[in-house]
């Protein structure tokens, strides 16, 4: 997995200057976060984090990523609609998760009052590792699919022109030219567009939901961008905000401050602690709502952890997606081992041979974000405390995947500039809307390459441990 400038890795001088360059065209091309100092304000900013040089992914494991995105549409979009499959796959989860089990209670409110939504947009990131098997032949395997606040479509547009400049100051301009073009907050922002034009009410509003700590907040403007550039007026709102203006007329139709509400985009609501009795109540009123949610709560729901495992059981998938079997298999290839916690001999049988083995595992709650699993002795310590009661059923279990590491630099305000054994996880954004029973949109539309150090087990871009990258292909 060779990329072709391990020789300038070890030209300091000429990492010095390319790295100086890298941050200017960063920030020129608007690679931007806020600061961790003043998060909600943009009078100061900064460049988010990157790496100097793209990285090596198979071009083979890249394609299969790409063609198994609409399956994955598809099955999300299958499991959101399926409520016995939900209810009999969460039944052991929500007795022990609060958070599920509130999220849950929506769903089913919503469902015995009758659905006022008859269009849905699905906007999802499905994310890869490349595991190395013993024979160091890299697989694709999926680590998730997220399903709600999937994020990094706006700022990942942008690190293909800063690595193309960094590769031709060191002399690849070759290397430069086959760097992919890539623009996922567009494909967002299209679905985005079609599911407002499905609502059919020109005056309506997309509402992005946000939260109270935004430093993300120019990744969300790319998309925001696209809409604006359609005349397509958006608005950012908090939960608050809707727990204090929102309102609904007879038809179910949301209201804010006066403006109708067509789309509601959560970049929020994916953690426990979004929520306090205010803002659940402003989540069920927009759930009870006409406006096309993205995602609405069975969707997120099914981007839990609990139903990701048990999409694994042989036979489930198949279920899920009648008369699909190629689609199963192009999924199926992605699955590492999930193996289920629940209460029983299968439960006890995996517990002890975590506890026996913890490297070969990671042990995951129902939460989103980075920085929620557990690894290694930590793992054995929680698991055997909990092993014997039902609070292990919060959990699930996943082999843990095994890339295989490549040196980097990833660059940080106020870091010093060093090389690091690096691995990556590469995510495909899917976009997809359905108006009734009917596909109307199902697209792969983008990519985004994560790279961290291997001393940090868990941790995602805005958890401070990954930064962004591109991907060269080869
Ligand atoms: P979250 O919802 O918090 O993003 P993830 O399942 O994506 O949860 O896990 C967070 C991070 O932990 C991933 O980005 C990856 O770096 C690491 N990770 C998760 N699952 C595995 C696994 N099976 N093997 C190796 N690393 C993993
Ligand atoms: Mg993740």
């Amino acid at each position: 997995m060779a990329a072709p400038w391990e020789d300038v890795l070890r030209n300091e001088a000429a990492i010095q200057e390319a790295a100086a360059v890298a941050v200017d065209a960063a920030l020129l091309e608007g690679v931007l976060m806020r600061t961790e100092a003043e998060p909600n304000a943009s009078d100061v900013v900064n460049y988010a984090p990157f790496t100097l040089l793209p990285s090596a992914v198979p071009s083979a494991l890249f394609e299969q990523a790409y063609a198994v995105q609409q399956d994955f549409n598809l099955l999300v979009d299958a499991i959101s609609q399926n409520k016995e499959f939900l209810e009999r796959t969460l039944a052991s989860t929500i007795k022990v998760d609060d958070f599920t089990a509130r999220l849950f209670r929506i769903h089913m409110q919503v469902l015995e009052e009758g659905l006022a939504q008859s269009v849905f947009l699905g906007i999802n990131r499905s994310d890869y590792m490349f595991d190395c098997g013993v024979d160091g032949t890299p697989a694709l395997k999926q680590i998730e699919i997220n399903t709600i606040a999937a994020s990094f479509a706006g700022l990942t547009s942008r690190t293909v022109a800063v690595h193309g400049r960094v590769l031709k100051v060191l002399g690849k301009p070759e290397a430069a030219s086959r760097l992919l073009p890539n623009n996922p907050a567009k494909g967002l922002a299209l679905g985005i567009a079609k599911a407002w034009e499905l609502y059919g009410s020109q005056s309506a509003v997309v509402m992005f939901l946000v939260e109270k700590v935004q430093r993300n907040i120019f990744d969300q403007r790319c998309v925001e961008n696209e809409l604006w550039n359609r005349n397509i007026r958006v608005i950012r709102r908090r939960f608050r905000d809707v727990f204090e203006k929102g309102s609904l007329d007879d038809a179910k139709r949301l209201y804010m401050d006066g403006q109708e509400v067509a789309v509601v985009y959560y970049r929020e609501g994916y953690v426990p602690k979004n929520y306090d009795q205010q803002n659940w109540e402003a989540r069920l009123l927009l759930e009870r709502s006409r406006a096309v949610k993205c995602p609405d709560i069975a969707t997120q729901l099914a981007g839990t952890k609990k139903v990701q495992q048990e999409l694994s059981r042989p036979g489930t998938l198949e279920r899920l997606l009648p008369g699909r079997a190629e689609a199963v298999a192009r999924i199926r290839a992605t699955f590492a081992g999930l193996y289920s916690l629940d209460m029983g001999e299968e439960g006890d049988k995996m517990a002890a041979a975590a506890v026996a083995d913890p490297e070969r595992f990671v042990l995951k709650p129902q939460r989103e974000g980075g920085g929620n699993n557990l690894y290694g002795e930590e793992l054995r310590q929680v698991l055997e405390k909990i092993r014997d009661s039902p609070e292990r059923t919060s959990y699930i279990l996943m082999d843990k995947i095994k890339p295989q590491p490549a040196r980097n630099y990833l660059l940080r305000a106020h870091s010093p500039l060093r090389v690091s054994e690096c691995i990556s996880e590469l995510g495909i954004f899917g976009v997809y809307v359905r108006q009734g029973k009917g596909m109307v949109m199902n697209k792969a539309t983008g990519h985004l390459l994560r790279t961290k150090a291997i001393e940090h087990a868990d941790g995602g871009v805005a958890a401070g441990v990954a930064v962004l990258d591109t991907p060269y292909l080869v």
